[in-house]
């Protein structure tokens, strides 16, 4: 068997401790404050801290910054639950443009995030896309400010390539904590194209977002389905505890992002924590994506 995820890992060098599954707030939207509270409450009672949002979620149909509002409201309604979290949230999307990542954007990006959660600090603040046009080394100012004004406790990055968290980490003079890559059984780029073996290399958390292929994976269709399914099965649990734990299984200590707005589905991604791997039971799933044996 392959060794086990432990209880809880540090998120990179930033000193912050995370549980070793995630919940995101892409899909978290209404008006109904009780709903979003037991959401909350689902995940921070199942043991995960790490909560991931970002100031664009909503923007698809609420509005921008629809998600930290509502986020926001629950922890007015509930501020004992800030202090059991790990807050992370990302901002450097404008739609319309659609990356900024010049200072004055960014800066102003995170006051806004603050002003909408409602609290004075972010645990991880995170630019949510590479904009081609901001150069790291103004980049890395920018977040190092970010830091010295208490505004943030740690830095992360989404979807940037291995090229460009190398640019922006050679001007850096704080930890990256973090990057956030597309990563799941479906979407397998980050174990071949550098991301991931430069997280190990360097100490980041790998935060893998759609760890479900955007909940293609909660059932049991198609050759990788079939297989996660399967595995479930021998554990009794079901396929998207599976999906999680074949990330979980990877040696960057990978975290799983939990996509799910069902307190139910939320609370059963736990069950990642049963199942185990062979090495052959992994590739298998492996080769089931990719469509083709390794040789
Ligand atoms: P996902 O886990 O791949 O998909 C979640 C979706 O699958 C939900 O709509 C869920 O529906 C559905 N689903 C169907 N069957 C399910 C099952 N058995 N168990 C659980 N869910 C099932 O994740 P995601 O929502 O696409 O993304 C997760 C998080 O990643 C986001 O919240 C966000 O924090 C982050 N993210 C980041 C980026 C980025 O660019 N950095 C982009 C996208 C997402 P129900 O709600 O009905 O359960």
């Amino acid at each position: 068997m392959l060794t086990r995820p432990s209880e809880s890992r540090p998120l990179g060098k930033s000193g912050i401790s995370v549980s070793p599954l995630a919940w995101g707030m892409w899909r978290f939207k209404g008006d109904d404050v009780l709903a979003a509270r037991a959401l909350v409450e689902s995940a921070l009672d199942s043991g995960i801290t790490l909560f991931d949002t970002a100031d664009i979620y909503g923007a698809d149909g609420a509005g921008f910054g629809t998600a930290e509002a509502l986020l926001g409201r629950v922890l007015a309604d509930a501020p004992e639950l800030r202090a059991r979290m790990v807050l992370a949230t990302k901002g450097g999307i404008v739609p319309g443009v659609p990356y900024d990542s010049s200072p004055s954007y960014l800066e102003s990006a995170l006051d806004a995030s603050l002003r909408r959660l409602g609290v004075d600090q972010v645990d991880l603040w995170q630019i949510h896309r590479p904009d081609l046009l901001a150069h790291p080394q103004e980049t890395a100012r920018t977040l190092e400010r970010m830091v010295q004004s208490g505004k943030v406790r740690a830095i992360g990055v989404s979807n940037f390539t291995a090229s460009q968290v190398s640019a922006l980490v050679a001007f850096l003079s704080v930890p990256l904590a973090s990057i956030q890559p597309e990563f799941s059984a479906l979407r397998t780029a980050p174990l071949w194209d550098g991301v991931v073996d430069q997280a190990m290399a360097h100490d980041l958390a790998v935060l893998a977002w759609s760890p479900l292929g955007g909940g293609r994976l909660g059932a049991a269709d198609g050759p990788v389905g079939g297989l996660l399914a399967a595995q479930g099965r021998k554990f009794g649990v079901s396929s998207s505890a599976a999906a999680y734990s074949w990330l979980m299984e990877h040696p960057a200590t990978v975290i799983p992002i939990v996509g799910s707005q069902t307190p139910a589905r939320i609370r059963e991604a736990c069950d990642a924590f049963k199942v185990e791997w062979t090495r052959a039971e992994w590739y298998a799933v492996l080769e089931a994506s990719i469509g083709e044996r390794l040789p």
